[in-house]
């Protein structure tokens, strides 16, 4: 467990399942004060009892409403160490498909979600001269699959974003963490029957949310000197 000097204020969206969720459980199991974000907010509010962290109804998609977000979980602790940008969702098929309601939810999520979390949280942590962006993007923002081409942009978008502010920063840390198949409820998303029984039955060899929340614990916990630039966590047995 932390001592108070090293517990850290930190602000994970898509709180309510999966890999935020665990990381959510994770950090405060550590000892840092979590503030969960997500539009689910029955589930926030037992989450947050479990595992006494403050939380607010989040939409991503929303500039004000990420603002609202950050400015609550400010207000509640007086600072904001760190932002894990995890808010996503995947739902996948073929370009030839042309559902273009379904890219624009992925661009608005996966990518403009980020860009609203880091305007957000940017203006604090550089009044504070410290900060950390831990960035999720995915194995398919290091490599394109069929079906997952507009997801895999949004994911190659988000790990070029963070590098360019990575080198921007010389006192906030950025980490973009890439992981293969985990078990959540991402496929819930994915509307196309074909490509989601396809993509669920390679979810045989997925690995737990918890390894994910592990590797962002680990970055979180270096020393303020030490940026862990990228992470990227798959299955042992995913090709
Ligand atoms: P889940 O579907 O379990 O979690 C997604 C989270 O995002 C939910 O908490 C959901 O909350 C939240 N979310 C979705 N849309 C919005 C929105 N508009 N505003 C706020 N929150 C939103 O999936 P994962 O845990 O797997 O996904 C987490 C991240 O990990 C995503 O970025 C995903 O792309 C990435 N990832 C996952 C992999 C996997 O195999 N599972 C592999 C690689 C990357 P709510 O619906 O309550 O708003």
């Amino acid at each position: 467990m932390l001592d108070g000097m090293n517990s850290k204020v930190v602000l994970v969206t898509g709180a309510s399942s999966g890999i935020g969720e665990a990381t959510a459980r994770r950090l405060a199991a550590a000892g840092h004060q979590v503030f969960l974000g997500a539009r689910r907010i029955d589930r926030l509010v037992a989450i947050g009892k479990e595992i006494g962290s403050g939380h607010r109804e989040l939409d991503v998609t929303s500039l004000e409403s990420m603002q609202e977000f950050v400015a609550a979980a400010h207000d509640q602790h007086g600072r904001i160490d760190v932002l894990v940008n995890n808010a996503g969702v995947m739902p996948l098929s073929m370009v030839e498909a042309l559902r273009v309601d379904e890219w624009n939810q992925m661009i608005d999520v996966n990518l403009r979600g980020v860009l609203h979390g880091i305007a957000a949280v940017l203006p604090i942590m550089r009044d504070q001269r410290s900060g950390h962006i831990v960035n999720i993007s995915s194995v398919s923002g290091l490599r394109v699959d069929p079906t997952a081409a507009v997801y895999s942009a949004t994911k190659f978008a988000v790990r070029a974003l963070s590098e360019g502010l990575r080198q921007e920063s010389r006192d906030i840390r950025v980490t973009v963490v890439s992981p293969g198949l985990t078990r959540s409820e991402l496929t819930d998303g994915i509307n196309d029957t074909d490509v989601r029984s396809a993509v669920r039955g390679q979810m045989d060899i997925a690995i737990p949310a918890t390894a994910i929340a592990d590797a962002i614990n680990y970055a979180i916990d270096q020393p303020a000197e030490v940026d862990v630039n990228e992470l990227v966590i798959r299955p042992t047995a995913q090709g």
